[in-house]
């Protein structure tokens, strides 16, 4: 089968796209496996970090890059409750920049008829951070102020539906004006550009001077300091995204009575896992969830994809499609 090898550490093309061996499904393991024959890539923000060889997480090397996808069932392991045929997504894996890829079933969900496999390969890594953020880490009521501070990517658009249905008042940013139309348009109430002087004295003007009950935050490293001055009073700001060191004053954090939260979804417990995937399922059900596809690259182009997720301008999500 085709797939991107990473061989060693470095730019986007240290990424090649090579035949490699076909995965075998019955590799025995406490989770039964399955065999997924790949349809399409979520490209993450961290996939770039870890090709980089700068990340928490090092892969030995030679390895395939990739957490989500979405395909159809290839082949099944012993004991498995999948059938070959099915349409699924999967989430959080390993490997999935290939044609084929083989993986332990507690990471694949059936994918619904009304999704493509392109959303269903934007669920992953975005939506369970989305809702790993919101619901286990914040604790959000309904009729909190939520500040989703770069709204417009994979990991925002998730947490502007999901706040959106659950009752929040969404505040969104984006960097571009398609960004700021599709954060609009997918529901927030306000929406502001993190790249214009002044935008966050709108926020706290939207916010009658108190500051967002919530903020999650995608760009620590260029603003953690001032959402120290942007949260409310007893409010709660969630790093998920920073590429670099952030300065602040604990002082603002401090006469506002608020808190600092941060994660990676890696550290996340099996049981929030199981509650995240139960959440999603729900929300893809009743339709609140939907991923929104942005650009779309052929899987020999990731290199490509890989210098497009850290340019500005996200929209949505960028998949590759083998
Ligand atoms: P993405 O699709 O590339 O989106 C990046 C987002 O950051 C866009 O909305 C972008 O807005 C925004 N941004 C750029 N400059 C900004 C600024 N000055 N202020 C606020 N936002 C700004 O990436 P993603 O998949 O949504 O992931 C977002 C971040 O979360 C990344 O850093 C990623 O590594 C991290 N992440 C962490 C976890 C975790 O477990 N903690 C999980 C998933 C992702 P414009 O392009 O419109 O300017």
């Amino acid at each position: 089968m085709k797939a991107i090898l990473v061989r060693q550490w470095g730019g986007p093309e240290v990424m090649q796209y090579e035949e490699v061996p076909k995965p075998e499904v019955a590799t025995p393991g406490p989770v039964p496996r399955v065999l997924v024959r790949v349809a399409a890539i979520g490209v993450n923000p961290f996939d770039t970090y870890m090709r980089s060889g700068n990340y928490s997480i090092q892969p030995t090397l030679p390895y395939i890059p990739g957490g989500d996808a979405a395909g159809v069932i290839e082949a099944v392991g012993p004991g498995s409750q999948f059938i070959p045929g099915q349409r699924v997504w999967i989430g959080n894996a390993h490997s999935a920049y290939a044609e084929f890829m083989a993986v332990a079933e507690n990471l694949v969900h059936p994918l619904a008829e009304h999704l493509t496999f392109s959303q269903g390969a934007a669920l992953g890594v975005p939506y369970a951070t989305a809702y790993h953020a919101l619901f286990q880490v914040a604790q959000v009521k309904a009729g909190e102020t939520l500040l989703i501070h770069g709204a417009s990517g994979g990991v925002g658009i998730a947490l502007v539906q999901m706040a959106k249905a659950f009752g929040l008042i969404v505040l969104g940013t984006a960097g571009s004006e398609p960004g700021r139309e599709m954060v609009r348009r997918e529901g927030a109430h306000q929406v502001l550009n993190h790249g214009a002087e002044g935008y966050r004295d709108e926020i706290l003007r939207v916010t009658q001077n108190r500051g967002a009950d919530i903020i999650v935050e995608m760009r620590a490293d260029l603003n953690l300091e001032a959402d120290f001055r942007l949260v409310a009073p007893r409010g709660r700001i969630v790093v998920v995204g920073s590429r670099g060191e952030a300065k602040v004053l604990p002082r603002d954090l401090m006469s506002r009575h608020a808190s600092l939260h941060a994660f990676t979804l890696f550290a996340a417990t099996p049981a929030e896992l199981a509650e995240i995937n139960a959440g999603l399922q729900a929300g893809l059900e009743n339709r609140t969830l939907r991923p929104i596809i942005g650009r779309e690259f052929r899987l020999e182009e990731a290199p490509q994809a890989h210098e497009k997720i850290l340019e500005p301008g996200a929209f949505g999500k960028i998949i590759l499609t083998p």
